[in-house]
């Protein structure tokens, strides 16, 4: 069947990026035929990693074959997977998301904990199996810590994803806070992208009960600088909804640096966002004081309410 292939979800993050790398160092390291490959162009968050470790980006895919065996990392909704996932093999699950509308006609291996990032869970499965690792591996872990946790300030951060990395940082012989906030403004500068794909950069498709949803984040030092493009933004938002057929899309931009969100939501049920916050939506925007997080501050919120 050839090479297993790993990867996390589409519009990839620098987490699933890096888990999925550092996946396959794992299999690898366990003698499996595995390739990480992506499934969606890499931000400019996660190539200012890569290009501090002088590293390629895995391979892009789009589809896989029928039977093809693959690990999904930092994701398992299949509505976030490759294409043709429902006729995949999926042999191992490794991911810190909810669990919705998973299902498999054989078993597998799946790791599934609450934690801020799915690459400290991969910290904790090379230590569990003794497994040596270097500078390198070190700063794929933190730079994906750094990245899902928004340096630590997310409510999504545990301890353990704390303590997990302090002691990268050490290995890894780094400041954290210098590194961090350099990486996370790397993956700000979006000035070149097109409002559609400002809008396609991180989005998600999620069922809200049976409402069909797309909440995308972007992060931003400033956000009345990326609502000047508001207008193009709706533009392109509309259309995502027509294409889609989606019951709601919420743009949260994100200010990393305050902890804040101002949301843009269109849709015939962006009522949910004025339900779930207490907020009225004014010209199709609303102030979200600290809401950071899509996957604790949105999407349970939202769910809640559909
Ligand atoms: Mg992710
Ligand atoms: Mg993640
Ligand atoms: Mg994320």
């Amino acid at each position: 069947m050839g090479k297993i292939l790993i990867f996390g979800h589409k519009n990839p993050d620098t987490d699933s990026i890096m888990s999925a790398l550092l996946m396959e160092k794992f299999d690898k390291n366990l003698g499996f035929d595995v390739e990480a490959v992506r499934l969606g162009s890499i931000n400019k968050e996660t190539k200012f990693v890569l290009d501090y470790l002088g590293i390629e980006a895995p391979r892009l895919i789009e589809r896989v074959e029928n039977d093809q065996e693959v690990v999904l990392v930092d994701h398992n909704e299949f509505t976030q997977s490759v294409d043709n996932i429902e006729n995949a093999k999926i042999t191992c699950v490794v991911d810190h998301h909810r669990i919705c509308d998973f299902k498999t006609a054989e078993p597998l291996y799946y790791r599934a904990e609450p934690l801020g990032c799915t690459a400290t869970i991969m910290y904790k499965k090379f230590i569990e199996e003794n497994m040596e690792f270097g500078k390198e591996e070190a700063m794929l872990m933190l730079s994906a810590i750094i990245s899902d946790t928004l340096l630590f300030k997310s409510p999504t951060c545990t301890k353990e994803d704390k303590s997990v990395a302090e002691k990268l940082a050490k290995i890894a012989d780094i400041d954290v806070d210098k590194y961090g906030l350099d990486m996370l403004k790397a993956g700000t500068d979006l000035s070149d992208l097109t409002a559609d794909e400002l809008i396609k950069l991180d989005a998600k498709e999620v069922m809200l009960n049976d409402v069909k949803a797309q909440i995308a984040q972007v992060n931003t030092a400033s956000i009345p600088e990326m609502m000047k493009r508001k207008e193009e933004l709706e533009e392109a938002i509309k259309n995502t909804i027509a294409e889609r057929e989606l019951d709601i899309f919420v743009l949260a931009i994100t200010d990393i640096i305050e902890s804040n969100s101002q949301a843009i939501v269109l849709g015939n049920r962006a009522d949910l966002v004025e339900k779930s916050y207490d907020v009225k939506l004014e010209d199709n925007t609303a102030f979200l004081p600290g809401i950071v997080s899509r996957k604790k501050q949105i999407i349970p919120v939202l769910t809640k309410n559909a």
